[in-house]
């Protein structure tokens, strides 16, 4: 039995103060000997592996966007936004970057290592289940809330839970991603700002009308786009508060 940990998983918790990054490998273990029904996934910090992926993919896209001569590039790691780009913003379309998003790299990759491995990805979003129907890598999509709900249901208290070692070889730039301007930040440290980038986090009516404006004049040559205000981390199935969320992300970065 594997389960895929998605380090979101993890922030989760640390958000809500309830443990440290490293004792959530002991609770996702404790929910395999706990719940014999469990999914088959991958045990490890698989999102950072795959935003270190995405992150270098979307990299080399843009470049050879730029090298192509098109006027700016957006992310296309929030299936929300593209999903808005899709209904309401079809002139856009041409500058959103076609890498998906990290959540499918990451199941790519569990299934290549583990072919008989069923895939859960665990995270905050919504839009994660509609994404996950188009691709057959991923098999379901659980929100926080029903993790939470598992974790009650079968008493286990995440506070005794002992802490494992966290993978050393991981940047803050690939735990930095769920918040709004990480992808930002980490395109940046790959590439440095040879090319002007901004981060838009929210998809408000005023952020609405500055995206579409862009198809005829561009803000700047790289767009990270995150619908959800402060990005990943305020997704709508986060239960932590943002601005305690903004505080511990920022300890774990550290
Ligand atoms: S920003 Fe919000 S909608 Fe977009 S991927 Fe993150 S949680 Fe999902």
């Amino acid at each position: 039995m594997y389960i895929m940990l998605v380090i979101s998983i993890a922030m989760f918790f640390v958000y809500t103060g309830l443990i440290g990054n490293s004792q959530m490998i002991s609770v996702m273990a404790s929910i395999e000997y706990t719940l014999p029904i469990w999914m088959t996934a991958l045990l490890c910090i698989l999102a950072i592996f795959s935003f270190v992926y995405y992150r270098y993919l979307c990299v080399y896209t843009l470049e050879e966007k730029m090298k192509e001569g098109q006027a700016f590039m957006t992310t296309s790691c929030c299936p929300a936004y593209t999903g808005w780009v899709e209904k309401h913003a079809q002139a856009l379309k041409p500058f959103v970057s076609e890498t998906r998003s990290p959540m499918v790299y990451a199941a790519r990759y569990a299934k290549e290592k583990y072919p008989d491995a069923e895939v859960v990805f665990i995270g905050p979003c919504l839009a994660k289940r509609h994404e996950a129907d188009s691709v057959p890598e991923v098999d379901y999509v659980m929100s926080f809330e029903e993790l939470g709900a598992f974790l009650g249901a079968y008493n286990i208290d995440v506070t005794n839970c002992s802490e494992k070692e966290l993978n050393q070889d991981v940047t803050q730039f690939g735990r930095g991603f769920a918040q709004a301007g990480g992808v930002q930040a980490a395109v940046v440290h790959a590439i440095g700002d040879k090319y002007s980038n901004i981060h838009i986090e929210g998809l408000d009516k005023k952020n609405q009308a500055l995206l579409k404006a862009m198809a005829k004049k561009p803000d700047a040559q790289f767009v990270e786009v995150m619908a959800c205000d402060g990005g990943c981390i305020n997704g709508p199935c986060s239960l932590a508060p943002l601005t305690l969320a903004k505080k511990q992300i920022k300890n774990v970065l550290k």
